[in-house]
């Protein structure tokens, strides 16, 4: 059977994981956050004290990845410990983002991501999805917005939360994370030559589920 793939690609913070949740649901796909897979990667390395990429790479033999979805929500396994309410730390996401250069790493994680695109209809959200994972994909969407826009929206969402970082703090981290991204030599964050640009800086949440989910539609119709 022929499955629906959807490549959803952008730098941190511009909200891929929620709206691609929103649009997969409104569609009855599957959403698929491979960022989870390098955050579970990345607390995995903290918790052993991977500090090199050669260390990290020792220990690639080891570290088993699994999806689960229940009710269609993703939940993300490390060596069968489910760890997905551990993975959303500022730690983890610079620990995630410093494996995610590593080409081994990478290697790791693609047959996992093919395969669940293979089987289902998926909306998967990442950095190299359009460029590397599903080339092929039946839409690529490139979703971004200012560095700005992106920390001061992670800034209200954590604000409430005891221990919140200062807005500045969130910009900082949001513009390492770019660099690490876009300047690695394997599978850097970069557009598809075929990918709509979305620029979501001045659009509502809503506008821009309801806009992928049209672009996607027509696509199918
Ligand atoms: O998307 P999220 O911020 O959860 O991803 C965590 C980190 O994993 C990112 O900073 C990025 O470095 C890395 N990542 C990646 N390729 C993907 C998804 C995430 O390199 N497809």
């Amino acid at each position: 059977m022929k499955t629906i793939n959807i490549a959803i690609d952008g730098p941190s913070g511009a909200g891929k994981s929620s709206i691609s949740k929103a649009v997969a649901e409104e569609l009855g796909f599957i959403h698929v956050d491979t960022g989870a897979m390098y955050r579970a990667i990345g607390l995995y390395a903290l918790r052993h004290d991977c500090i090199s990429p050669e260390q990290m790479i020792s220990h690639l033999p080891e570290i088993h990845i699994e999806l689960k979805f229940i009710g269609g929500v993703q939940r993300v396994l490390l060596c069968g410990e489910d760890v997905t309410d551990y993975i959303r730390s500022p730690e983890v996401s610079m620990a995630a983002s410093a494996v995610s250069a590593i080409p081994e790493v990478r290697a790791h994680l693609l047959d996992l991501q093919k395969k669940i695109a293979s089987e289902n209809n998926i909306i998967m959200d990442g950095r190299d999805i359009g460029t590397v994972i599903l080339p092929s994909a039946d839409l690529k969407i490139f979703l971004t917005a200012s560095a700005e826009e992106r920390a001061s929206r992670r800034y209200l969402e954590l604000r409430e939360k005891p221990d919140c970082p200062s807005y500045e703090e969130i910009l900082k981290d949001i513009l390492q994370r770019d660099e690490n991204d876009m300047h690695r030599e394997t599978a850097p964050l970069r557009q598809a030559e075929d990918a709509v640009v979305i620029d979501s800086s001045d659009l509502g949440f809503h506008l821009v589920v309801e806009t992928i989910t049209r672009l996607i539609k027509e696509k199918l119709d």
